[in-house]
């Protein structure tokens, strides 16, 4: 059997639901190890993380990934066990499969068979593994990334192995996120009862002018490689569950996805202005989870495009759709950061699967990458 299946098969045996690693980082350090990578651990907070480099030149490239995987759901949606690996009708059944343990097995298995080719490769090759990236993410890459840059490690590609394709591997590739930003807000009214308005406030009233204000609100017009941003209501809350009783508080949960056209402090200004001209008495709190990256040219692309479009004779389509990934927290270093890796139908659901060729022709395209970048 090919190496990247064979390895993806040992790792999703591993039930490494977060963060727990249940020891797949263990064994790549050991395969690794022995191919003149140097495995340093970075663990915190319970979350395995594993920073594997070969070489101590520039540049630096980086394959970045996670060992976690999301739990399983109930067994019995499945047709097989989860963490019990599977090769049936070409497909690579289990959790993790395709994302992202079939992703990480071929950067392993590329990476090996590219220095054994090219021992003397240029630059550097390194594997920033995690097993925290499915969960609250703050102390796998967002605490590897620190350290790296605190000693003045400069990542210079960053490949991260997320399932980026959607008909066909290789159709799609992505070349930034958009970032998220999440506001509660509180409106204050005064309680009372519904039939004596005129001794209550009703902060549902007053609020409504203001929330119908954001929904319309255009924030920017996106640009060539990023959609507009998208302001949402993901939560509404007010009353006492009494049909006599007028609220108090409205409490409003909002999500920004945002394009590098406007910044986080700029939708922060622009909501607040808005709240203060419907003279609102609120209150406001604001978690922001990552910025938006973008790598708009570079060698790292052209690598890409030209690897896929070789092996797979189609051009890849440049995206920058779906939710936050571990790339947001590589994009402040200044790095060029892309996102390649299987189709992403199946993920998180019953029956994970990936299909074995794929597998095959993803650690064929992350060899080819490394080579037109550090091959000698
Ligand atoms: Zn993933």
């Amino acid at each position: 059997m090919n190496a990247t299946v064979e390895l993806a098969r040992e790792l999703i045996g591993r039930p490494s639901v977060t963060p727990e690693d249940a020891g797949c980082q263990t064994r790549i350090a050991e395969r690794l190890a022995s191919k003149g990578f140097q495995p340093e651990w970075l663990p915190s907070n319970g979350v395995t993380n594993l920073w594997l480099r070969r070489g101590r030149q520039e540049p630096l490239f980086c394959f970045l990934g996670h060992t976690d995987v999301v739990p399983s759901g109930p067994e019995s949606a499945w047709d097989h066990p989860p963490f019990q690996p599977i090769v049936e009708d070409g497909y690579l059944f289990g959790r993790g499969a395709a994302d992202m343990k079939g992703s990480v097995a071929a950067f392993v298995v590329a990476a090996e068979r590219f220095v054994e080719a090219f021992p003397e490769h240029r630059g550097s090759i390194a594997l920033l593994l995690t097993s925290d990236e499915e969960g609250p993410a703050v102390d796998g890459t967002r605490h590897v990334v620190k350290h790296l840059t605190q000693r003045g490690d400069a990542i210079e590609y960053c490949l991260v192995g997320e399932p980026s394709s959607q008909d066909r591997l290789g159709d799609e590739y992505k070349v930034g996120r958009r970032g998220s930003l999440t506001g509660f807000l509180t409106v204050h009214g005064e309680q009372g009862h519904v039939a004596y308005p005129h001794l209550a406030d009703n902060p549902v009233h007053r609020a409504t002018a203001a929330l119908a204000e954001l929904i319309a609100t255009e924030w920017d017009q996106g640009d060539a490689d990023f959609p507009p941003t998208s302001f949402q209501i993901v939560n509404l809350q007010a009353g006492t569950g009494a049909d006599n009783v007028i609220p108090g508080n409205l409490e409003v949960v909002f999500n920004f996805r945002y394009a590098p056209a406007v910044s986080a402090e700029l939708l922060q200004q622009r909501v607040s202005n808005l709240l203060e001209g419907h003279g609102l008495s609120h209150t406001l709190r604001w978690r922001h989870s990552g910025g938006p990256f973008a790598t708009r040219s570079g060698a790292l692309i052209q690598a890409v495009e030209a690897a896929v479009t070789e092996r797979t004779g189609c051009r890849p389509r440049r995206s920058t759709s779906g939710g936050t990934s571990d790339g947001r927290f590589m994009g402040p270093t200044g790095a060029e950061i892309v996102e390649l890796g299987p189709l992403n139908a199946t993920i998180h659901k019953a029956n994970e699967r990936v299909a074995v060729a794929d597998l095959e022709t993803l650690e064929a395209l992350y060899f080819d990458i490394l080579h037109r970048l550090l091959a000698q």
